[in-house]
């Protein structure tokens, strides 16, 4: 028999601040639906958070993204380049405008979009580029704002996984054309589901919330100029987002310390992992620590997965490339290095409640059974 272990989740929201006394305020004054002192103050709070003018809040990560590139007015015939290694809600909302995703793949480091791999897949029907700064670590901003303005193209940031994060100083939101962020329970912060643009640009931030309210005139009731959608955050949620936002500096700190705990733990392991990078020009916000299996294959890998589920440890495979779904298959093109990350990567526990006991049980568990698999198997894949 193995010895019992509390479970540790792959992912966990910290609720520690005022989100319990904001909530209750909610119900006491019957303010819980999308109109309410929480959605202004959380979308305030949170354009300051990122550096940007401007912050409108929405119902979840992915109606965000849709928001901004029908703001964009991306639409049939267009097509827009996305990493092909990313959650699949950034090529679905290409697809919800009618428009073609189509895949670029992943430089081997950050597991980000290759900026070299983008200009070769520019037609005249390219509208633009979202990038994904995956995991936490920010894409190379520069190298693909660049590429844009050459090519006359929107740059939007998938900044889902990544609030906090920096590139080269300038944190994540404030960089491209616009953003998006998601507030999902596992998140880097969380209001249960929710949602967020933020932009620079006053014009696409209007048109976002007039998209995001039915496309209602703000000035007119019951006047719709345009198709919008119901993509409103409730005053529950953006409560919740507020509370959280006070202390995301803590909630990042505690990500940072669980990072350099792996880091610490792992160490003698590198023969058989990669152990995930921070780019000079980088901050990371870890939303995962995310390690690849060097010379293992995808059974190795999820063999791995099943045996540390067994002690109680959960993690995540790196995410299915988009070009290997079915709604997406057979778009064309080559993408070893996304289709290698996806195959080896493990996302380990990450989250503000891991303890430094977690991370060492969880690290000792992970080399030694990558270093028994080693010895085990003739190792078949190429090495990345
Ligand atoms: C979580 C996530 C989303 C979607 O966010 P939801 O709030 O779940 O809709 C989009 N893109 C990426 C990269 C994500 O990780």
């Amino acid at each position: 028999m193995k010895e019992q272990r509390r479970k540790i989740a792959v992912a966990h929201p910290a609720l520690l601040g005022n989100e319990k006394k904001y909530v209750q305020e909610c119900l006491e004054t019957c303010w819980i639906s999308s109109a309410g002192r929480f959605i202004p103050l959380f979308e305030r709070e949170f354009a300051c958070f990122c550096g940007v003018e401007h912050a409108v809040a929405c119902d979840t990560g992915t109606s965000a993204i849709h928001l901004i590139l029908a703001a964009l007015n991306v639409s049939a015939g267009d097509e827009v380049i996305v990493p092909t290694l990313t959650f699949v809600a950034t090529a679905n909302a290409v697809q919800y405008c009618g428009a073609r995703p189509v895949f670029a793949d992943s430089e081997p480091t950050t597991m980000n979009i290759d900026p070299n791999k983008i200009e070769e897949l520019i037609t005249p029907n390219t509208r633009g580029i979202v990038v994904v700064h995956l995991y936490g670590h920010p894409a190379e901003m520069d190298q693909v704002r660049e590429i844009a303005r050459w090519h006359n193209l929107f740059v939007v940031e998938d900044a889902a996984e990544a609030h906090g994060a920096q590139y080269r100083g300038r944190t994540v939101g404030s960089i491209g054309d616009a953003a998006s962020f998601s507030f999902y329970g596992n998140k880097i912060i969380t209001t249960g589901e929710g949602g967020m643009v933020t932009t620079p640009d006053r014009d696409l931030a209007e048109r976002v919330r007039l998209l995001r309210g039915q496309g209602m005139h703000p000035e007119r009731r019951y006047w719709f100029p345009v198709v919008g959608y119901n993509y409103r955050m409730t005053n529950i949620q953006a409560a919740i987002g507020l509370a959280q936002l006070e202390r995301v500096d803590e909630h990042l700190a505690a990500r940072r310390r669980v990072a350099e705990w792996y880091g610490h733990y792992l160490r003698p392991f590198e023969d058989s992992l990669r152990l995930p990078v921070e780019e000079l020009w980088a901050h990371h916000a870890y939303w995962m620590y995310t390690v690849i299996l060097k010379d293992s294959v995808e059974f190795e890998r999820d063999a791995v997965m099943q045996e540390l589920a067994a002690d109680g440890i959960e993690t995540r495979p790196v995410f299915f490339p988009m070009h290997m779904l079915p709604p997406y298959h057979g778009s064309g093109g080559k993408y070893p290095v996304a289709e290698a990350l996806a195959g080896r990567g493990i996302s380990l526990p990450t989250h503000a409640l891991l303890t430094e006991e977690d991370a060492a049980y969880v690290a000792e568990r992970l080399g030694m059974l990558c270093q028994t698999a080693r010895k085990r198997t003739t190792w078949s894949g190429a090495a990345i």
